[in-house]
């Protein structure tokens, strides 16, 4: 989906709607109360309450009759669009917005966009997140032989003057440990950390990586006696730089968590240590997917929508 193909469904709310069934029904209408394919109809022109503002009401795209335990439905339910009273244009326009643009888009940004409350549009920001929040590994980091892993790890926030909640009470000044694996043919993870030392690191990183992988890491002494685990175990010495590996390195590591900076800085402002690991999710779906289009990232994240039905703290302040 490129962007004008997108305008074409914000403007069509009946549009966006039978995209998104598209998407999540393949082969059609499935009731998500009791898992009926066949005797399914869609209503049609079925209105919400007269109200001043829409003295007729509003017509209601998408509602589905199932005549096995007669309940009606729409393709919300169960998904990350479920309780939303929000167009599911607009969820596309967020979507796309938030697969396609390098660094992601903030609550802030999307609220211009779309004219809506900065209370929807930090809602739906996370409830995108979630449907961009990985399914368990298809396979280990670094299988399929002598593949190399790098692990690397970095601090987040800490500066005061980078915290916008001045007036709340959480712990400026405190960085955050994050810890990233990059397999150079796959994908990446990242977790927040409790903090640096060995037994925490390794005991995170070690189940996640094939036996028969070559590690490379910085100096860091946390990853001391790593190397019985598996094939090899290189590390950097970033105080003797000049020594430039060719093979072993942590470049990808080190480019992964820059922009994850520039990203948390620039466009999310702060980040709380709360919400850290849901934009953590969203920058590895962006990292995993960056071999494909725009269009196929956004279409990954709507598949994603299905299942992810969490509730989220709403913002108390007015904060990114
Ligand atoms: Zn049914």
């Amino acid at each position: 989906m490129d962007i004008s193909t997108l305008a074409a469904y914000v403007a069509d709310e009946a549009k966006a709607t039978e995209l998104v069934e598209k998407k999540l029904w393949p082969n059609g209408p499935v009731c998500p109360f009791c898992g009926a394919t066949d005797r399914i109809s869609r209503l049609t022109g079925v209105r919400t309450k007269k109200t001043k503002k829409n003295p007729d009401g509003v017509e209601r795209h998408g509602l589905w009759k199932c005549y096995h335990c007669r309940k009606q439905f729409t393709v919300r339910v169960g998904t990350i669009f479920e309780d939303s009273h929000i167009p599911l244009s607009k969820w596309l326009f967020a979507i796309y917005m938030m697969c396609s643009s390098k660094k992601g888009i903030s609550a802030n940004q999307l609220m211009r966009a779309l004219n809506i409350s900065y209370r929807s549009a930090w809602f739906m920001c996370h409830r995108v997140r979630e449907a961009m929040s990985q399914q368990p590994l298809r396979g280990m980091l670094g299988s399929g032989g002598d593949q190399i892993v790098e692990i690397d790890e970095t601090f987040i926030g800490g500066k005061a003057k980078n915290n916008l909640h001045k007036n709340r009470t959480n712990k400026a000044g405190k960085k955050i440990a994050v810890m990233t694996l990059v397999d150079r043919e796959g994908d990446a993870r990242t977790f927040v950390v409790p903090n640096t030392k060995k037994g925490t690191l390794q005991t995170i990183a070690r189940p996640l990586i094939d036996g028969g992988a070559n590690i490379v890491t910085d100096s860091h002494l946390g990853y001391s006696g790593i190397k019985k685990h598996f094939r090899s175990h290189h590390t950097v010495d970033h105080s003797k730089e000049f020594v430039r590996a060719i093979i072993f390195h942590t470049n990808f590591a080190e480019s992964y968590h820059s922009l994850l900076k520039r990203g948390l800085i620039g466009t999310f402002h702060h980040v709380s240590e709360q919400h850290l690991p849901a934009y953590l999710r969203e920058f590895e779906f962006r990292w995993n997917s960056r071999k494909v289009s725009d269009s196929d990232r956004t279409d990954s994240a709507i598949r994603g929508a299905r299942g992810k039905r969490l509730m989220y703290r709403r913002p108390v302040a007015h904060a990114s």
